[in-house]
């Protein structure tokens, strides 16, 4: 098993990790419904994509409130 030779100090990898970054979400209007979506999926409001209904979307139930003391 390589082993380093050297620590590293706390700084050398926390500046390494500067450059873990999360991409913002490609967001573009649904051409059916206006409502945002991401870019090459199905929209999850309306089900459509490229045109077409490819998916149905079941309107959501709202769940029993559990008992709260
Ligand atoms: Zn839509």
């Amino acid at each position: 098993m390589p082993l380093p030779k050297r620590r590293h100090s706390k700084t050398r990898g926390r500046k390494r990790r500067t450059h873990w970054k999360l991409d913002s979400l490609n967001l573009i209007p649904c051409p059916q419904c206006k409502q945002s979506k991401l870019a090459h999926r199905v929209c999850s409001v309306c089900g459509y994509y490229s045109g077409k209904q490819v998916i149905e979307i079941k309107v959501k139930e709202k769940k029993k409130t559990p008992k709260q003391k």
